[in-house]
């Protein structure tokens, strides 16, 4: 029986093409979208992941519509650089609760299905930068540094009930986020990079596919780079 599956931020980018490889892969998928227009093909809830009251209405929906959500990709994430003595109190913990804090509010929200149904898959799209840090994105990677540290929790939390929880790091992705970097910086980025490219978004949606399948039933806790070795030895 097809799954039912729910990725946060599933508009655009990274989580569009998450959304499309389960798709293939023959699960019920369901996305949130925050702005713009829902994508076509796929059950669409409109939800802002800083709120739990839209969190809640959005599982209510997706699983009326599918049934309990029993793969959750939480996805939905931002950025808001700026270096560290010019960073405003606001970008700092904007960032923090979409993106750690929004993990937080879709995952304990999933968990409820997911106990019930004794079985689960949990995956976080942190970032290569929770471990590397990055100039200019203090916020950023201190929320996807916890997002580690949430996961690994959770990991121990829920094993015993079938629910296995891993982090994916990626590194630098095609998308509108990395789009936004100006040209030069890209280059010295690609310099840095063992592989010598971004990664295109379905290289990240493979790993993903992987980690909600059965053939990754004894994963969990873990955090898998699809970073084109830029953060090996972490
Ligand atoms: P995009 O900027 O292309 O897309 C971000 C997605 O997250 C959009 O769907 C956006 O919705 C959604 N989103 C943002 N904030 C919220 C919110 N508060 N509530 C609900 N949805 C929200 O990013 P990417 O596809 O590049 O990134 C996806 C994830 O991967 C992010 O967590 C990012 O940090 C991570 N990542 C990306 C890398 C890259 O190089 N691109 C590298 C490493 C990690 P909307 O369309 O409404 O804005």
């Amino acid at each position: 029986m097809a799954r039912s599956v729910l990725v946060t931020g599933g508009n655009r980018g990274i989580g569009l093409a998450i959304a499309r490889e389960l798709a293939r892969a023959g699960d019920s998928v369901a996305v949130t979208y925050r702005s713009g227009e829902p994508p076509e093909g796929f059950l669409a809830v409109r939800c802002d992941v800083t709120s739990a009251a839209d969190v809640d209405e959005a599982f209510g929906k997706v699983e009326a519509e599918q049934g309990p959500v029993e793969v959750l990709v939480a996805n939905a994430g931002i950025t808001r650089d700026t270096l560290l003595p010019l960073m405003k109190e606001d970008a700092f913990t904007d960032v923090i609760d979409a993106n750690l804090t929004g993990a937080y509010r879709v995952v304990k929200r999933a968990t409820r299905g997911m106990l019930r149904l004794k079985r689960g898959r949990v995956v976080l799209i942190s970032s290569v930068v929770a471990m590397l840090g990055s100039a200019g994105q203090t916020n950023y990677a201190a929320s996807k540094a916890g997002m580690i540290g949430f996961a690994r929790s959770a990991a121990r939390e829920l094993g015993s009930r079938g629910i296995t929880v891993n982090v994916v790091a990626p590194g630098f992705v095609e998308t509108d986020m990395t789009a936004a970097l100006e040209e030069a910086h890209q280059e010295q980025i690609r310099k840095n990079i063992p592989l010598g490219r971004y990664a295109s978004a379905d290289e990240v949606a493979r790993v993903v596919r992987f980690l909600a399948s059965e053939d990754a039933a004894y994963i969990t806790g873990a955090v898998i780079p699809v970073d084109g070795g830029l953060g090996m030895g972490h």
